[in-house]
């Protein structure tokens, strides 16, 4: 199994890894900075570079336990074979920023959140919700938050305490991910938000900038559409 080092270390570029195996247009790697498409964020793109090749990956994704590399063909590169990774990082942070301002919204407005994603210019978040927040309040809340510089943090615990917590869960889209019987569980401040989430977030809130509110839609008697871009 891949070791998963942008949960460790979001803030990681670049790493050296060595092929574990290949297949027609993937390649998976024995430890790997690429965020694997989940969560509703999308997986990382980048190059891997040997000596005399340069293979652009053009997207990560997380099949049967897991994580392949997507390439546009077959490469050429022997299992075993040892590779520079790249991370498009500019791209990743983007997303980190937007990700983490999603568990900000997720904070403000209490309601589960039925649906969200996050792409490197804007997030969405689907709340069961039978009122539209109104979207100034919501701006004024949310860059409240990200000026206040909490603290994300990370604990872990086992899946028989998530079991016995069902609250914590508060995306019922996304199942949280679940790895060795233990979950990880994300805190910003000491308890602004708490909950599951195996994706990449930036350290402090103040990283993620000013954001807009740009729609609250109704999508439903029970389903209201909260989007947000970077201003
Ligand atoms: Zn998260």
């Amino acid at each position: 199994m891949t070791k998963e080092i942008f949960k460790e270390d979001p803030y990681k570029k670049n790493c050296i890894s060595k092929i574990i195996n290949i297949g027609n247009n993937w390649v998976e790697l024995d430890e790997t900075i690429f965020y694997a498409e989940g969560g509703g964020q999308l997986g990382d793109t980048g190059i891997i570079k040997t000596q005399n090749k340069e293979i652009t990956i053009e997207n990560t994704i997380r099949e049967n336990n897991s994580i392949k590399h997507i390439t546009s063909s077959k490469i050429d590169i022997g299992i075993g074979s040892t590779v520079d990774c790249i991370i498009d990082w500019e791209r990743r942070y983007k997303l980190m920023k937007m990700h983490t301002c999603l568990h900000l919204l997720c904070s403000i407005i209490d309601a589960k959140v039925t649906g969200g994603s996050v792409t490197d210019d804007k997030g969405r978040l689907d709340f069961n919700l039978d009122f539209k927040p109104n979207k100034e309040d919501l701006k004024i809340k949310l860059n409240n938050l990200i000026q206040g510089n909490y603290e994300v943090s990370y604990s872990w615990i086992s899946e028989k305490e998530l079991d016995e917590n069902p609250n914590l869960v508060k995306t019922m889209s996304v199942a949280p991910p679940r790895r060795n019987g233990t979950i990880r569980m994300v805190r910003i401040g000491d308890n602004i938000d708490y909950q599951p989430c195996g994706g990449t977030h930036v350290k402090h809130t103040s990283e993620i900038g000013s954001v807009n509110i740009t729609k609250v839609e109704n999508k439903g008697k029970l389903n209201k559409r909260v989007v947000v871009s970077f201003l």
